[in-house]
């Protein structure tokens, strides 16, 4: 009776530990649920500091806010610090890098830009061409979706190595020649350990309108990842997603496909609200957020790991 006392309890431990090594194991991760209303939350919160443009008190503060709240859920936070030289002036602009995940040969990588734009210059009104925009769904809605990505992949680790890129002065300029200032840089620097096997960006996803046609650049250069995202949403039931090609859009995908990354575009370029002060927070929804939010989660625990 004694001798067994000792081999039952090394049977439990050993067979404890194996339940707890398949539980731990990559390819078991739980998929964890997306709240589309603390995604809101981060869009509102984006937008209580005001308009965001490079070179203000509140571009500072919300550089400061989002890799504050990033560090909390992810591996490491990088902040690409660099100097715009434009019209005479030197501007400081931030690349916000964040990792997640087991270090493995495949990865993801998921951007969206966090500045807005210093000026609106389609609002209708004539008067205000010169006022910055709050960006509610020009800036905010992408950057709200990745944030709450990040809390949901600490929550549940992804199963492969997941980097989020914030980029800066996506709009700053006027002309093409002075936006896509932090996908440029990014693109330019960009260290061999955060080259993924493709890319996806978001830009305008909040609006409560939402339809998502494909855009013609991401096609062009990156068919399958197109291929693969509109499957999926139409899996999921997703009608927002619409099996037609849209607008041919010029955005920071352009520059990870220059360098080699094929990169896909998710924009609903159907905002009239679009470089307006209308750019508001109730042009925007929690539902909108979670769509795609949700077929992130879906791609990467589900999709990608089958
Ligand atoms: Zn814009």
């Amino acid at each position: 009776m004694k001798l067994a006392n000792p081999y039952y309890k090394s049977f439990f431990s050993i067979s404890f530990i194996f339940c707890l090594i398949f539980t731990l194991s990559p390819n078991s991760s739980a998929k964890p649920a997306f709240d589309e209303n603390r995604a809101y939350e981060y869009l509102k919160k984006q937008c209580a500091f005001g308009p965001r443009p490079p070179g203000s008190e509140s571009h500072k503060k919300t550089r400061d806010y989002l890799a504050s709240e990033l560090k909390k859920y992810a591996n490491s936070v990088i902040l690409q610090d660099f100097t715009y030289k434009g019209n005479g002036k030197d501007i400081k602009l931030t690349n916000i890098i964040a990792v997640f995940g087991p270090e493995t040969k495949k990865k993801l990588m998921l951007c969206a830009h966090w500045d807005t734009r210093p000026f609106a210059d389609r609002d209708p009104n004539p008067e205000k061409l010169n006022i910055p925009i709050i960006g509610a769904n020009d800036g905010a809605s992408g950057v709200a979706v990745l944030l709450e990505l990040a809390r949901a992949f600490y929550k549940e680790k992804p199963p492969f190595r997941v980097i989020i890129v914030l980029f800066d002065g996506e709009d700053y300029g006027k002309s093409t020649q002075d936006m896509f200032l932090g996908s440029k840089y990014f693109a330019q620097n960009i260290r061999t350990e955060w080259i993924p096997e493709y890319g996806i960006l978001l830009d305008m996803i909040g609006d409560k309108n939402l339809d998502i046609y494909i855009e013609q650049n991401s096609l062009e250069n990156a068919p399958e990842i197109v291929k693969k995202v509109w499957e999926l949403a139409k899996r999921l039931g997703f009608k927002e997603f619409h099996n037609k090609i849209g607008y041919n859009i010029v955005d920071d995908h352009i520059q990870l496909i220059k360098k080699g990354i094929p990169c896909i575009d998710i924009i609903d370029f159907d905002y009239p609200y679009w470089h307006t002060l209308g750019d508001t927070i109730d042009k925007c929804s929690p539902k909108s957020l979670g769509i795609i939010g949700r077929l992130l989660i879906e791609l990467i625990y589900q999709y990608e790991n089958d």
